[in-house]
């Protein structure tokens, strides 16, 4: 049982079992100037956090130190929205044929599509300049819909 009661209420360190001081990796809201940060406050942090025990050095999350079992990790995908007008009529056609035979990997949707980014496809030129963007700021998905809003960095097709 711990005896904290505040800002550490039920931690410890699960290997040495001390109870007084530890390392948290918090969000913060910083004072900054270019030259540095004046000051910090509205520390938190939440039960996946990473903490060190200052005595021993052991790190894992807070809830292992709260003697909480840890969440599972679900692996996870990121997904980025984007106009269908970023497409081109000509692959606008192509994009579903291409879909249904696999050399895409996605589904067609009535809004439009959503496409995986790891596998350009030479016929889709412009789809695969978009995918490879993607791919590279970390986007494993590009779900393009119809009502989704147009990014300067790409081209815009009037379809
Ligand atoms: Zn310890």
């Amino acid at each position: 049982m711990s005896k904290n009661h505040n800002c550490l209420e039920g931690i410890a360190c699960p290997k040495c079992k001390q109870e007084d001081v530890f390392s948290i990796v918090t969000t913060c809201k910083a004072l900054v100037h270019d030259d540095g940060i004046e000051g910090t406050n509205r520390h938190e942090w939440n039960s996946n956090a990473s903490i060190t025990c200052r005595e021993c050095m052991y790190s894992g999350t807070v809830a292992e130190f709260s003697g909480v079992p840890a969440a599972p990790v679900i692996p996870e995908e990121r997904m980025g929205v984007l106009s269908t007008a970023h497409v081109s009529y000509e692959e606008s056609l192509l994009i579903p044929v291409l879909l249904a035979s696999g050399a895409l990997i996605g589904m067609e949707r009535e809004e439009g599509w959503l496409v995986h980014t790891s596998k350009p496809h030479d016929d889709a030129p412009n789809l695969a300049y978009i995918q490879g963007y993607m791919q590279s700021k970390g986007f494993q998905w590009i779900l393009f819909d119809r009502d989704a809003s147009g990014v300067e960095v790409f081209s815009t097709f009037d379809w």
